[in-house]
């Protein structure tokens, strides 16, 4: 496959909305039929939320229909194995079968026939073309290549049918054998998550005896956790490494990746209207949220051209917030930033707040914060009355003086950018998990 433009992989992402929704409408139509007619998960629902598939003209029509939750979808796994009842391609069609990480009990899976493979190629391509991986590029590969997850093998088809060189290392074989292999092979790409990026970068002097901004890396390509556009991660990426790092974000219950920020740095696309639908809802009313420039909510998703696997209206979790709706670059579909998972949101004093804001202030706070921290809750559940604990790592060497200036600095900024009230503890350099390609998980609770 060849790109459609120096900027764009598809022509489509840059399409006029109305001529964008004028493909969208005509997929959404021919996927419910095509639900209707193989998928006897999505009849059921159909017949049971007294849906008529024909009746539906295209995406607006959408929010009239059921949402698809996660749960749903273990309670298919489990009494239909092995892909659960919403399948909707014969088993002799389905080439390659992806697993979920599950954070919550067993792993999730998807098939994908040899079409699907082919769509979440160039939904792939469109999000990493974005972030300014190109044809003939050479890729370090950093996520885990392992346990069937998306960041492994479908990463390695995104690359290869763009035309890239993929080195799949793998984040399991640890910094020691990728900053070798870095130095040795000098890839000019690199992919992985921001945290585990950036640890990389700083063990690089250590294991291959020079700063990673020295190794060949010129181009980033960051997702598997939100953080990757927070101005301070990206910049922190871009001086080690010496390379631009751009954001993309996926889910594997949709495809692998198909979010991504372009050269403006200032949230990612949308980039697929022939391939998908992305919705916008408050994750407490259900109700539909325009995507205007400061919306926020829980993105939702619709699978269009999906055989083997599809969904209608899944709901995500994700929470992200619309970042703007017209580019320099280009491309017409709206920007977001993922603020993080609405399970992990807490409510302070009635306030909403994520972990990845906190975070994002304290990494403001170099250089006498390391910028690690964690939420240490102590309350059940998501919300409380009382002030949030904090804990916040301080560098090496910091004195008493300059301890008690960064716990107030902690405090006051945390009061003055989300309206929460604070109580931090700080704890020495080294003392909080650093990452390794397992996501780090913000909130720490007390195991009983
Ligand atoms: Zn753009």
């Amino acid at each position: 496959m060849r790109p459609y433009s120096a900027t764009l992989w598809n022509e489509i992402e840059a399409a006029p909305p109305d001529e964008a929704r004028r493909v969208q409408d005509r997929q959404v139509r021919e996927q419910i039929a095509y639900l209707a007619a193989h998928s006897a998960f999505y009849r059921a629902k159909f017949t049971e939320h007294g849906v008529d598939p024909d009746a539906v003209r295209g995406t607006d029509d959408l929010a009239g229909l059921p949402f698809t939750e996660k749960q749903e979808l273990r309670d298919s796994l489990a009494a239909h194995p092995p892909l659960g009842s919403h399948v909707a391609a014969e088993p002799d069609e389905i080439v390659q079968i992806q697993a979920s990480s599950g954070t919550t009990g067993s792993p999730s899976y998807v098939g994908l026939t040899a079409g699907d493979v082919q769509v979440w190629c160039e939904l792939g391509a469109r999000a990493l073309y974005a972030n300014g991986f190109r044809p003939g590029d050479r890729l370090l590969h950093g996520f885990g290549m392992s346990k069937g997850f998306v960041g492994g093998l479908p990463v390695v088809q995104i690359a290869q049918y763009m035309g890239i060189v993929d080195i799949p290392v793998g984040a399991e074989a640890g910094a020691e054998r990728l900053l070798r292999v870095a130095a040795d092979q000098a890839p000019n790409a690199l992919i992985g998550t921001p945290h585990f990026l950036a640890y990389l970068a700083e063990q690089a002097p250590a294991i291959v005896g020079r700063p990673a901004r020295e190794l060949n890396v010129r181009t980033i390509s960051v997702g598997g956790e939100p953080g990757g556009g927070m101005p301070t991660v990206r910049e922190n990426l871009e001086a080690l490494w010496g390379a631009t790092s751009r954001e993309m974000l996926g889910g594997t219950d949709i495809a692998c990746t198909y979010w991504g920020e372009c050269a403006e740095a200032a949230g990612m696309h949308f980039l697929s209207p022939d391939l998908m639908v992305a919705e916008l809802i408050d994750p407490d009313t259900g109700d539909r949220v325009e995507p205007v420039e400061g919306a926020s909510g829980e993105l939702v998703y619709t699978a269009l051209q999906r055989r083997a696997s599809p969904l209608l209206r899944f709901r995500t979790r994700d929470h992200v917030v619309v970042t703007g709706t017209d580019c320099r670059c280009g491309r017409t579909g709206y920007k977001v930033r993922c603020v993080g998972r609405t399970d992990d949101m807490l409510i302070v004093r009635g306030i909403n707040v994520f972990p990845s804001a906190v975070k994002d202030l304290v990494n403001g706070m170099r250089p006498e914060a390391t910028g690690e921290m964690r939420i240490r809750p102590d309350f059940d559940g998501h919300s409380t009355q009382k002030p949030l604990p904090v804990v916040v790592e301080h560098a090496a060497g910091l004195d008493a003086e300059r301890q008690e200036a960064l716990r107030r600095t902690v405090f006051d900024r945390v009061r003055s950018a989300l309206n929460i009230s604070t109580t931090v503890e700080l704890v020495p350099e080294g003392t909080l998990k650093r990452p390794d390609h397992v996501k780090v998980a913000l909130v720490e609770r007390l195991s009983s």
